[in-house]
């Protein structure tokens, strides 16, 4: 009989030729665990998505007594389900007062790709600009947003009229004119190996494009939900985009994402045509209800309020000759080694020690520091020890 790791390599898609091949059995809290019993810290939360920790307690009930009434009944938009109603309220109440509708969606890029298109729709105008070193999602509309070239040749034509700027270069703002319909920013970018905006250009930014009529996408699907030790990324800058891309660490563990805006602008999906966006299962109730339990959750334990004292014990205790930088903020952090046959090196040491870490799509000479918001003092002081360990012992 195969195995479950050869099965794996049968019949599942594979999208590298040297996948980890790491299987886990369980998860809770900080922890996976493997089928032969071995556990791992989860440093990088699934890619940011279990801010509040593994199967977190509340989050698995709230999931439960929705399966216990409804699961699928029909899309978004047409029938009144209370799990998204009480979620889009939540968020509308905890949002600037733009930000008042909510269009659920399945996933990240999906959030993407409905926002681009509402730009379009709104401003009758068909240019993006977006940025050098972006990842938005890995779909067609996203992709043709994503700013590296080498994950992109392959699948031209992508969409027209994409204009690419580098992030804090002001003068490259003079780029955003009257023909452009939106403008889409990770608030702080993440595959990019963690790249936060200055202040000054992101308000520089919000102006140009409120001058220009073009729309501010920001997204915060991996920076969102509690991450960056605000609620909110973009409430570290004193700006507050048009369009709010959500997804990962708002489901808790299931999958759902977002795209939020005023009621005017999200108004020109309605009419000609009518459908402007659909999705059979964005909003899920159950997703919906995790996402509510989360939220609640992230706030009820205050948890926000502990990630910037989490994130200076990280600073003062990963400090060795080898670390060139740390950048980011709250816990979205990018431990700079300067290349990637050390972040290789201190990853497998890592993996082998029991500590799930990893790297950047766009930037491979960064370790990804992205764990759950419920990491504790202990937890941190101990994986620290491991990445310091690791890092003494690469070339
Ligand atoms: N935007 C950002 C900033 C992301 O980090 C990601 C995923 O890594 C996405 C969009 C795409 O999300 P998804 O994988 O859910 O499509």
């Amino acid at each position: 009989m195969l195995s479950l790791k050869q099965l794996f390599l049968l019949n599942t898609a594979q999208t590298s030729s040297s996948p980890k091949l790491l299987e886990i059995e369980r998860s809770e809290g900080m922890y996976l665990f493997s089928p032969e019993g071995k556990r791992y810290m989860d440093l990088i939360s699934g890619f940011a998505v279990s801010n509040l920790g593994h199967r977190h307690p509340k989050v698995v009930q709230a999931i439960k007594d929705q399966l216990d009434r409804f699961m699928h009944i029909t899309v978004f938009g047409e029938y009144v389900q209370a799990p998204q109603v009480k979620l889009a309220e939540k968020l509308s109440t905890l949002l600037p007062e733009n930000l008042s509708s909510v269009y659920f969606v399945n996933s990240g890029a999906e959030a993407t790709e409905g926002a681009l298109k509402l730009a379009k729709r709104f401003t009758n105008r068909s240019e993006i600009i977006a940025f050098d070193k972006a990842y938005h999602g890995s779909t067609h509309g996203a992709l043709s947003v994503m700013g590296n070239e080498q994950y992109k040749q392959a699948y031209r034509p992508l969409l027209p009229d994409i204009r690419f700027i580098k992030l804090n270069d002001p003068g490259a703002l003079d780029w955003i004119t009257e023909n452009t319909a939106a403008v889409i920013l990770e608030t702080i970018q993440g595959e990019a190996g963690i790249r936060v905006p200055d202040l000054d250009y992101l308000k520089a930014l919000r102006k140009r494009c409120s001058e220009k009529g073009a729309l501010l996408i920001l997204d915060e699907i991996q920076a969102g939900f509690g991450r960056t030790g605000k609620l909110f990324a973009f409430e570290h800058f004193g700006i507050v985009p048009d369009v709010l891309l959500l997804a990962k660490g708002m489901g808790g563990g299931m999958p759902i994402g977002a795209f939020i805006a005023s009621k005017e602008i999200m108004g020109v999906l309605k009419e000609n045509p009518i459908l402007g966006h659909i999705t059979t299962f964005g909003g899920h109730p159950v997703s919906c209800a995790a996402s509510l339990a989360t939220l609640e959750t992230i706030l009820e334990e205050e948890l926000i309020a502990q990630v910037p004292e989490k994130e200076k014990l990280f600073r003062d205790l990963l400090k060795h000759p080898k670390i060139k930088e740390i950048r980011g903020k709250g816990l979205m952090l990018g431990i700079d080694l300067g290349g990637f046959s050390r972040v290789e090196q201190v990853s497998n040491y890592c993996q082998d020690k029991g500590l799930i870490i990893d790297w950047f799509l766009h930037y491979d000479g960064a370790l990804r520091l992205a764990p759950p918001l419920i990491i504790s003092e202990a937890e941190i002081r101990e994986a620290c020890q491991i990445i310091l360990e690791a890092i003494e012992l690469t070339d």
